[in-house]
């Protein structure tokens, strides 16, 4: 059975500062909480059913699947938004104190979450990663640190379900038959985009199987799927282009001959066109990843996404490839 943190035993032992920012975000939270109850309770914008949240709009989406009409989820950040380095802000925080559970990646995926969890008091929590075998970053600043980016692999993103059952269970064993049931049908779902996958990597030339993007966030995706991947930097963060980043990249793009390249939603691809530019191969668009799309862009769900990036993959790696 999984245990749920609680957020008090958690994260104890906190510095200073932490405490600093604690007080300032309470002192904010409180004014605002003082404000939004003279209008109408926040959670009101809810409807009537309890609430989860997640920390990103791919593990709202995963965990609708599971909660069905049980539950309602919502994802703290929007679509569109860096996840990463995100700002919490106070309405952030009068909304997470109403919710049921919490849910995050783990992994060091988000940063902001020490702040912001130490902020809610007892809500629990439940990290998707735990247990999992992380991937870690090899070759760059970051060496050694875990990589977040576990749900890019389908095969690891049914194990996030089975994690999100667990802890719905936990929160309300009444709807265990309903939560399992549910989660039967998702997983279904992504063992066939498991193969559709699989079926649509093997149509690439294998001197061609290199994935390359700005931000390492293929690396599970990559070792589960036979790829080898290159990217412009390992994970989103301040200063993550430098031009001796560029100048790696180009070299190895370069060597591998690899005919198209890509980069996310969540940041500028002006940098990574000019490596396209620099090293002559094309530029193939724009993959989902950190974030899902509104819902009426080209990715609103999870295997939307990934049908998208397959898609991008195919058609880049594939159909370039001839021309090239
Ligand atoms: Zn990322």
């Amino acid at each position: 059975m999984i245990k749920l943190k609680k957020i008090s035993a958690l994260y104890k032992n906190k510095n200073i500062k932490s405490k600093l920012i604690k007080l300032l975000v309470f002192y904010f939270s409180s004014v605002l909480l003082i404000t939004s109850c003279m209008k109408k309770d926040v959670s009101n914008s809810y409807d009537e059913k309890p609430y989860v949240l997640t920390t990103f709009t791919i593990l709202a989406d995963m965990a609708s699947n599971v909660a069905g009409e049980r539950l309602s989820v919502r994802s703290i950040t929007k679509p569109g938004v860096e996840i990463h380095g995100y700002q919490f802000t106070p309405r952030d925080i009068i909304r997470a104190k109403g919710a049921e559970l919490i849910i995050e990646n783990g992994l060091g995926l988000e940063s902001w979450m020490y702040d912001f969890v130490n902020s809610l008091g007892s809500v629990p929590s439940v990290s998707l990663t735990d247990g999992m075998k992380p991937i870690m970053i090899e070759g760059d600043a970051y060496s050694g640190k875990p990589n977040p980016h576990a749900w890019m692999s389908p095969k690891r993103a049914m194990n996030y379900v089975d994690k999100i059952v667990e802890a719905f269970i936990e929160i309300d064993p009444d709807g265990e038959n309903e939560y399992k049931t549910n989660a039967l049908i998702y997983k279904n779902k992504l063992a066939k985009l498991d193969k559709e996958l699989r079926d649509s990597l093997n149509l690439i030339p294998k001197e061609r199987k290199v994935l390359v993007t700005c931000e390492g966030a293929f690396t599970y995706l990559a070792q589960d799927y036979g790829l080898k991947e290159a990217y412009l930097w390992p994970v989103n963060s301040e200063n993550q282009v430098t031009p001796r980043r560029m100048v790696n990249l180009i070299e190895k793009i370069k060597e591998s001959g690899v005919p198209t390249i890509f980069c996310e939603s969540t940041v500028s691809s002006k940098e990574q066109m000019e490596v396209a530019k620099e090293s002559g191969s094309n530029f193939g668009g724009v993959f989902y990843v950190d974030s899902l799309s509104d819902p009426n862009g080209p990715a609103p769900t999870l295997i939307d996404l990934q049908k998208h990036n397959i898609r991008l993959i195919t058609k880049g790696l594939v159909f370039n490839a001839v021309n090239k």
